[in-house]
């Protein structure tokens, strides 16, 4: 008999697969996409089997055997190894950590994988009969198995208890798959807006691999559309998966789901444990899930059955993977739906200018909700100059007193500002000295609640100092705002109302945001101080002024995205506020969004207060053109950083060297330190590679990148390809 290979995938960070003899006790039972153990060096690790064994001949010596075959049924089907593949090739990431990332903890350490797909309940023949004979004081099984009478149901809508458990015993009952349950919705649709209806025909209008990039604003109607498309999917038997930018966004959509759907809604993120992640994922891969409302990750989940995808706020930074493997949730969709022939629904009131460009070309259709339900669109911005103006802990008096307005008229006021902690910088007023971390080319960050100076950037604390460290002096001040002095200047000024502050420092335990999103539902809460927190998803009606503390460090920022950012973040803020028809904003005065900044006349902020967001963009979308920039050139950025200086560039100087002759049409720049140069103790470094065709990028980093490691100068130093980076 003729002896099989078999490629396994294992999570080494090594850019190949590894082949092993197939022993002939597993042959004709191992199939692609099941978890094998294998000897690897020394050790023995878990893989996973990438392709159907192959006949093989010649000298097999220097093969070793599969050790073991963890999986009876296949766990990552065909199609989950062949995205893998791609997103293994097009981020140049090692394939068995790829495949690694696929699986949650549990199944990666080898546990048994079980698919259970038990979602309805169903009265057998003998259950039946058994009906028929209960003596009526067995109150709770006669109530379970006449609930079953008229067919099968979900096991929720059943009671719980012993008797179920009797009945299943007893072969009275047995299990169906949620495939086999009648579809029914849980609650009726609301009647569509006008508005509404006309995109829900635009939305229908093509069947197979289609983009839909769904622009409204918050409150415009989006989720009830993505409900309609989910219904349309599970009516057919199919799955869906809603994806989410952040945990925190996840409950409300969940519950949104269930109340519409009833059964078979799971969530899956990194906040869950890791058995309730594995029950998720068994659950998509069995078809028992039908809808799936996740955060990032959850688009490698491996459905059974994967219809429609849904990307709520499609731009949002936290779709793309900053460490490890370097992904874009958004592009792997848009793959996934591609390779699966199905819709994905982009949804978002600031698309991302990749996205934007996207529409403009025609890839993929722009449907529009200019509206919101019940309400009126979103008031416009409007700069408040603060040239001149004397600032009381970064607020100025005319905001101050459009506060006090908005308060005696019976309204709430909202202040925008992305930074936590109290102050950015602790300067000693006698010698200029300003606390700065050790590890990192940052200053600490003051946060007075803790005592503590924190970095921003590495995590590093110590004690507030209560003497300067170089002259001694006492005389240490507090430059700059954060979110906590925001909120201390507003107590002080307004003692008599409610201030509450939403930050990841305020928020840090479960169940607070949902709190104090209550009270400031019921009005309790006057005044809210936050950070992008308050910019996603969440409705406020009785808000009526929002006020945005500054803007200006995003018009020189070096990142080219920060205007970008800038506008998206200024325009879901201002989303937040504006009366309700109705609810209990009728009591609040007409809205108001301020932004101070002291440049008022700058190109970006005269767009954004102009047109809006769209007319930003298009502003942005012509420099990006003009400069050469995405989305009008695709980038990579090869990072290095070590902890002995010189290294970083030295490598980076190798590489270049090594990629120069392949560069067909792709630009590499100089080997520069990055904008941070020292972060957590490491010096960092950074090469840019920049094409006007993705293919060039692609064709150069196919023939260089796993030669790296192979560089005498990679000695010491880390370094990670980062394809279409998010920052630079
Ligand atoms: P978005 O996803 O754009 O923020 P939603 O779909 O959540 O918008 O709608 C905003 C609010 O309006 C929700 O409370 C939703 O239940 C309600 N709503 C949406 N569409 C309708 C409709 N056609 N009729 C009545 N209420 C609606
Ligand atoms: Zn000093
Ligand atoms: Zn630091």
């Amino acid at each position: 008999m003729s002896l099989e290979l078999v490629a396994v995938a294992v999570p080494v960070p090594l850019y190949k697969t590894f082949d092993y003899l197939v022993p002939a006790r597993l042959r004709g039972r191992l199939q692609p996409g099941m978890r094998v153990k294998v000897p690897f060096g020394r050790r023995q690790l878990v893989g996973v089997a990438l392709e159907a064994p192959r006949e093989a001949g010649g000298d097999l010596a220097q093969y070793r055997h599969v050790e073991e075959l963890l999986d009876e049924e296949t766990l990552l089907p065909r199609e989950m190894l062949g995205l893998a593949r791609w997103a293994a090739d097009y981020y140049r990431h090692p394939p068995g950590e790829v495949i690694w990332a696929l699986l949650p903890g549990n199944l990666r350490r080898g546990q048994p994988a079980r698919l259970p797909d038990d979602a309805g309940l169903r009265l057998t023949r003998s259950g039946s009969a058994a009906l028929a004979e209960l003596p009526s004081r067995k109150k709770a099984l006669r109530s379970l198995l006449q609930a079953l009478g008229p067919g099968p149901q979900p096991r929720s809508a059943l009671p719980r208890g012993p008797a179920l458990a009797t009945a299943l015993e007893s072969g009275w009952v047995e299990t169906v798959p949620a495939a086999a349950l009648p579809f029914t919705l849980a609650e009726t649709p609301p009647e569509l807006t006008p508005e509404q209806s006309a995109a829900w025909t635009a939305l229908q209008a093509t069947g197979g691999f289609d983009v839909a990039l769904l622009q409204g604003v918050t409150g415009s109607g989006k989720t009830e559309l993505y409900l309609r498309r989910v219904a349309e999917v599970l009516e057919r038997g199919g799955q869906a998966l809603v994806l989410a930018p952040e945990i925190g966004l996840t409950p409300q959509l969940v519950a949104r789901l269930q109340q519409r759907f009833g059964e078979g809604v799971a969530a899956f993120h990194s906040g869950m444990s890791e058995g309730e992640r594995t029950k998720s994922w068994l659950r998509a891969r069995s078809g028992a899930a039908r809808v799936v409302v996740g955060t990032r990750s959850a688009v490698f989940l491996p459905f059974a059955r994967l219809e429609l995808i849904v990307i709520d706020e499609e731009h949002d930074p936290s779709y793309k993977q900053q460490e490890g493997f370097r992904y874009s949730a958004r592009d792997v969709a848009v793959l996934r739906a591609q390779r699966l022939g199905i819709p994905l629904i982009l949804g978002s009131a600031t698309p991302a200018l990749e996205t934007l460009h996207n529409a403009r070309t025609g890839r993929y259709r722009r449907i529009e909700l200019s509206a919101r339900v019940g309400r009126g669109a979103p008031p416009q911005v409007r700069a408040l100059d603060l040239r001149g103006q004397t600032l009381q802990h970064g607020l100025s008096a005319p905001l101050l007193d459009k506060v006090q307005q908005h308060l005696d008229a019976g309204g709430q006021a909202l202040l925008f500002i992305n930074r936590r902690g109290y102050a950015p910088m602790l300067l000693c007023h006698d010698c200029g000295w300003i606390a700065p971390c050790a590890h990192c080319d940052a200053r600490m960050t003051l946060h007075r609640g803790r005592r503590r100076l924190i970095c921003h950037h590495c995590g590093a604390q110590q004690p507030a100092p209560s003497a300067c460290a170089s002259c001694g002096g006492k005389n240490l001040q507090p430059v700059g705002e954060g979110t906590e002095r925001i909120e201390d200047a507003l107590r002080n000024r307004f003692p008599m109302v409610r201030t509450e502050r939403f930050d990841s420092d305020r928020l840090a335990k479960k169940g607070e945001l949902e709190q104090l999103l209550a009270g400031i539902r019921s009005g309790d809460i006057r005044i809210l101080v936050g950070t992008q927190i308050l910019a996603k998803g969440h409705d406020f009606p009785g808000l009526s002024l929002v006020g945005i503390v500054s803007a200006d460090q995003a018009l020189y920022g070096a990142d080219f995205r920060a205007v970008e950012r800038m506008g998206q973040l200024v325009t879901q803020v201002a989303g937040r506020a504006g009366r309700s028809a109705g609810i209990q904003g009728d009591a609040a005065p007409p809205a108001e969004v301020l932004l101070q900044t002291h440049e008022p006349e700058h190109p970006a902020l005269q767009q954004l207060m102009r047109g809006g967001y769209p007319a930003l963009a298009e502003l942005l979308l012509a420099e990006r053109e003009a400069a050469g920039l995405p989305p009008y050139s695709h980038l990579a950025l090869l990072r290095a950083e070590s902890m002995e200086a010189e290294l970083p560039l030295r490598f980076l100087a190798a590489a270049r060297e090594l990629l120069a002759p392949h560069a067909d049409g792709v630009m590499l720049s100089d080997p520069v330190p990055a904008l941070m140069e020292r972060r957590g103790g490491f010096t960092r470094a950074q090469l840019l590679l920049q094409s006007g065709s993705r293919a060039a990028l692609q064709k150069l980093l196919a023939a260089c990148v796993t030669r790296l490691d192979g560089l005498p100068e990679a000695r010491k130093v880390r370094w990670s390809v980062d394809v279409d980076p998010a920052d630079l």
